[in-house]
């Protein structure tokens, strides 16, 4: 066992070894390093060939057509092209935005922005389970409504939505339909076509690929529309200009070809580790899952504790790679916004811890963590019993 013991998934994943491997081939000069734009040798059409074959790759692991796939930096400029892209194009047609209280801050902030150029935005209420239901989002369309942005699985409880129906009920009144599916792809199955999604964000480092790249799925029958936020050379079909970063790309591409092959195994086995560390964590004392038991993506499990602060907790538990549910800033440690939305009480959103887990983490791994969580809890509840 390597330490920390890396539980921290959600927040990065490690590049797959045969993703780096292919990245190298695109970066030298005994490589493949050429301009993707430079229409008149051999170096750029290599280089944009590199690039058209990963836009297959991305776009075979969501069930959609290349031309639908725009290279973006990550998730979160994904999600600013898509929100911003089509505020700007509908703007004329409405200016309503359903979104919901825990999504990314990237979708929160980019529709903060929206709210000072005049648009209204809905943000819903999660269930005390942490569930954005199709239910809410449907009271929630109104005949000025242009967009509905949720994500598919939650990044801090690991919580699904239902896509499928809210997509559905979308469609039919010609509502666009953005997905934020950092947190999905890899490990869920997202196909565009039968869940009705109109724009979906990915990034390449939440699966296993590297840092600074991403995707936007952007539908072309029935058309969607968004306005540039980068302007340039007008590259992505005029949607986001700029250099197409080739070893990226590539490197994007060759892990979504992996996360579709290996999606379903990877899926079992992150299943049985959550199980694992859920049953082990419950016969401690004062400990409470949060968001659903039943509707989660397996890989991502909040908890919190009673009596002990979080931040004391995860000081503690310096051998665990593991992050808060809490934004912390320079003075103050602030309760999540994702577990207050869910009417979570002050102290216990307090407490919260993430542990995230991926293709390397072994039982092993999950035993140790319990074990250090155990003792450690015990450690400060008798401290400050004394105190
Ligand atoms: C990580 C993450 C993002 C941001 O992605 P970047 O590629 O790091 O910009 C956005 N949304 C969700 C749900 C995420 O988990």
């Amino acid at each position: 066992m390597q330490y920390p013991v890396y539980l921290d998934y959600a927040a990065t994943t490690p590049c797959d070894q045969r993703v780096a491997e292919k990245m190298m081939a695109y970066l030298t000069e005994d490589g493949d390093f050429g301009n993707a734009a430079s229409r008149s040798h051999l170096f750029g059409w290599k280089a944009e060939e590199a690039v058209e074959n990963a836009r297959a790759q991305v776009a075979d692991l969501i069930g959609a057509d290349t031309r639908e796939i725009v290279w973006t930096s990550g998730a979160t400029e994904s999600d600013n092209l898509a929100i911003k892209g089509i505020a700007f194009t509908r703007k004329d047609r409405g200016r309503h935005i359903v979104t919901s209280k825990i999504e990314h801050k990237a979708v929160l902030d980019a529709c903060a922005w929206l709210e000072s150029q005049g648009f209204e935005i809905s943000y819903l209420q999660p269930t005390a389970e942490g569930l954005i239901t199709p239910d809410s989002v449907e009271a929630a369309l109104r005949s000025d409504t242009i967009l509905v942005s949720l994500m598919h699985v939650n990044n801090e409880l690991g919580t699904l939505t239902d896509i499928a129906a809210i997509g559905q009920e979308c469609r039919k009144r010609d509502i666009a339909l953005h997905v934020d599916a950092a947190q999905s792809a890899a490990r869920e199955f997202v196909d565009v076509e039968q869940m009705q999604i109109d724009l979906l964000s990915l990034s390449a480092h939440k699966m296993y690929g590297p840092k600074g790249i991403g995707a936007l799925y952007v539908r072309r029958s029935p058309e969607i529309k968004v306005a540039a936020q980068i302007h340039g050379g007008g590259h992505e079909r005029g949607m986001r200009s700029g250099t197409l970063p080739t070893h990226q790309i590539v490197g994007l591409g060759e892990a979504a070809e992996i996360a579709k092959k290996q999606r379903k195994k990877d899926r079992i086995a992150l299943a049985e580790l959550n199980e694992r560390f859920l049953q082990n964590v419950s016969k401690i004392d004062g400990v409470s899952l949060n968001g659903s038991r039943q509707q989660r993506a397996p890989g991502i499990v909040n908890l919190s504790f009673d009596a002990v602060d979080g931040e004391s907790l995860l000081m503690a538990l310096r051998e665990l790679a593991i992050s808060t549910g809490s934004a912390c800033t320079s003075a103050t440690v602030e309760p999540s916004y994702v577990l207050t939305a869910m009417g979570q009480p002050q102290e216990l959103a307090q407490s919260a811890l993430r542990f995230s887990f991926g293709r390397k983490t072994s039982c092993d791994e999950i035993d140790y963590a319990v074990e250090k969580l155990s003792e450690t809890l015990q450690n400060i509840r008798a401290t400050k019993a004394w105190g």
